[in-house]
């Protein structure tokens, strides 16, 4: 069973869930996005299909459809790492990248 974390805006209302999933030997997040938030977490932690719009691999800003605040979601590091390898990056400007969203993650926390 996959690790499965509520997404929520600041004031609580839950836009979708955080799924880790295990790509290539690596673990990734990956957000699935409902179409209507819900202020209540327990009733709708697992929505019908019917009900999520999508998975979100990149960065994206979505607005709560309940309240109307922005919420940023970022992508875990190593997905960061794939997109910017293929985009032919320069090795140490990815690990910088990479060093930089690290740091971020740990004070997110
Ligand atoms: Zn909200």
């Amino acid at each position: 069973m996959p690790d499965v974390k509520p997404w929520k805006c600041v004031n609580g209302h839950t836009m979708g869930r955080v799924i880790v999933v295990k790509r290539g030997g690596n673990k990734t997040r990956q957000l699935e996005l409902y179409r209507f938030a819900s202020p209540d977490e327990k009733t709708k932690s697992y929505p019908d299909e019917s009900e999520v719009m999508g998975l979100i691999d990149g960065m994206t800003d979505v607005r709560c459809s309940i309240c109307g605040e922005i919420q940023t979601w970022l992508p875990d590091v190593g997905t960061v790492q794939r997109l910017l390898q293929h985009a032919g990056v320069d090795k140490k400007m990815i690990r910088l990248v990479i060093k930089a969203l690290r740091e971020e993650e740990k004070s997110d926390q």
